[in-house]
């Protein structure tokens, strides 16, 4: 197959993993016979230095015209530092989001039997856990307006707004879902204060009639916090809307292990984008030590969603499954057992996964 991949590899640690994923896609063209050509562009602060533009006109062209985007992490310490600064790299993002109507965020959290001794919950209580989440991208109070200082910058205003049809559209999403997995759907909300999230519920509710072979549940969105941690096995297709899922995703990390295993892929239109869960991480940036798995089971989403390649997908997933049954780890899923000879930095990781992908294909 022909597919023509964009590739944002953004700031901190997002060229050193982006470059595993995009190393994971050249390999899995040459085993498998495919052609992917490849295309760079800048987003985010990256691309404020080179051309003052957080979303360059240049990066929303090529991006429009892609199959897919394989796409790194935004964010530098100088904004984190300056929350006032006018023009910032996660505008670039949110931009793109909107640009490519990309209002699904799908999140895989899956517990690598090899990993269980790496997460901060009791195996016990892990094992088995495999949950996917839809958060909603592209409305919400990330997004709404006004969005303002009044009465001399001593008062904030942020809106939330949701549309019945902006829920309606990513509520089908999870119960298809939820339909080919255990047939479950968990919509988190907070309908006992919030307007928008009795919106949500009724939403959520009425799109349930047309799938009566999944189960439907609905969670205030504080006690789904707890729960998440504590029976994380109860949970098939999580559904919530973009600030909820924003904190629930990051809070899921640590079910998995570490952030820099989750990957993620934003749907909605004709092309994908898949990145990491994580962001620049700019505490371990330019030191060869960041986990490039999420980058890699970005990659490999990329491949079974948009490019429709399931075993090319689940080969590259198996790759990494191998490569941690060795007993190899960077320093983020590493224990104090770990041998220093199976402790490898983001390159060598990389390099291990392309020969146990290279192995299978065989
Ligand atoms: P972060 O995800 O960058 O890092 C959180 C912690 O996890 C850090 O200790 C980091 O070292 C660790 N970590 C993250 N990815 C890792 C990996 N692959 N391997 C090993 N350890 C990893 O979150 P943060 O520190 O809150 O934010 C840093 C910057 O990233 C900020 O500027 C923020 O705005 C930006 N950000 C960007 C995105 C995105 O691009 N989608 C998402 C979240 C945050």
């Amino acid at each position: 197959m022909q597919a023509k991949i964009l590739v944002i590899h953004g700031d901190g640690i997002g060229p050193e993993v982006t470059t595993v994923g995009q190393a994971v896609l050249k390999k899995v063209a040459e085993l498998f016979g495919h052609q992917f050509s490849f295309e760079e562009a800048l987003l985010g602060h990256q691309a404020i230095v080179a051309t003052g533009q957080p979303l360059p006109e240049d990066t929303l062209q090529k991006a429009k015209n892609v199959d897919a985007i394989l796409f790194g992490a935004i964010g530098h310490p100088m904004y984190d530092q300056n929350p006032n600064l006018p023009v910032r790299p996660e505008q670039g993002l949110l931009k793109l989001r909107k640009e490519l109507g990309l209002f699904a965020n799908l999140r895989p959290i899956q517990v690598f039997e090899e990993l269980l001794e790496a997460s901060p919950i009791k195996p016990e209580i892990l094992r088995g856990a495999d949950i996917l989440f839809f958060r909603e991208l592209t409305g919400g109070i990330y997004f709404g307006t006004p969005r303002e200082r009044r009465d001399n910058g001593n008062t904030a205003v942020d809106t939330c707004i949701y549309t019945k049809a902006e829920v309606r559209r990513i509520a089908v999403m999870a119960f298809q879902a939820a339909k080919n997995r255990r047939g479950k759907v968990t919509s988190v909300d907070k309908a006992n204060v919030l307007e928008t999230s009795r919106l949500w519920r009724e939403t959520v509710t009425e799109v349930a009639q047309d799938f009566p072979e999944v189960e439907l549940e609905h969670q205030l969105v504080d006690s789904m916090t707890m729960k998440l941690i504590s029976q994380p096995r109860n949970y098939d297709v999580i559904l919530t809307e973009n600030l909820f899922g924003d904190i629930l995703t990051d809070e899921a990390s640590q079910i998995a292990g570490s952030m820099g295993l989750l990957a993620s892929a934003s749907v909605g239109s004709n092309v994908g984008l898949y990145e990491p869960i994580h962001g620049s991480a700019p505490d371990i940036a330019g030191q060869n030590v960041a986990n490039p798995i999420a980058s890699v089971l970005s990659a490999s989403l990329l491949l079974s969603m948009s490019l429709n390649l399931k075993t090319e997908s689940e080969a590259v997933v198996q790759a990494v499954r191998l490569v941690l049954s060795e007993g190899y780890r960077t320093k983020d899923i590493a224990t104090p057992q770990t041998p220093s000879n199976q402790l490898l930095g983001t390159r060598e990781m990389g390099e291990k996964i392309l020969q146990k992908l290279a192995a299978l294909a065989v």
